[in-house]
């Protein structure tokens, strides 16, 4: 097991970044595409993927695109907070399979908590609801304009 290795084009990401398949948007510019994770750890858990990079965790984004893509999902977060009012939010990004990750195109996580609610585990909860999901991404990006 290896933090690094080849950049595998056919990850589900870089397939929604090509629209080879589909995900419940929330924004997207040059910089970055923000969608709505579909087994989400709690209501509203977003997840925010540079574009136009085969980065496969952060250690691989060159440093002259890191200022851009964290302005991104600082901003996501943000928008999360208006749109949801959480009590808390997570952010959080896996860097290889030792440590949790397993789509390897960079992205962050952006994971609301909530007063009196758990926060699923990683990589062990269901699918959502896609028209749920469609409705919480309308709320999330009506914050953003
Ligand atoms: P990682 O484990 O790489 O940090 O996170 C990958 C995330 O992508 C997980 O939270 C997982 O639920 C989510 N995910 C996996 N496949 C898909 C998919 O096809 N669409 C969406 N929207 N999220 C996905």
């Amino acid at each position: 097991m290896t933090i690094h290795g080849e950049y595998d084009n056919e990850n589900i990401f870089a397939k929604i970044l090509r629209g080879e398949m589909p995900c419940v948007k929330v924004f997207e510019d040059e910089i970055a595409l923000s969608f709505m994770d579909v087994f989400p750890q709690s209501e509203g858990h977003t997840l925010v993927v540079p574009k136009s990079v085969t980065a496969r965790n952060f250690l691989d984004l060159p440093s002259e695109k890191v200022g851009v893509y964290m302005e991104r999902v600082h901003t996501l977060a943000q928008a999360v907070e208006k749109a949801l009012n959480p009590d808390g939010i997570i952010i959080t990004q896996f860097n290889g399979a030792l440590a949790g990750q397993t789509v390897f195109h960079l992205h962050f996580h952006i994971i609301p908590c909530y007063e009196g609610q758990s926060v699923g585990r990683h990589g062990k909860t269901g699918m959502a609801d896609v028209e749920h999901l469609g409705k919480l991404a309308n709320q999330i990006s009506a914050t953003l304009v």
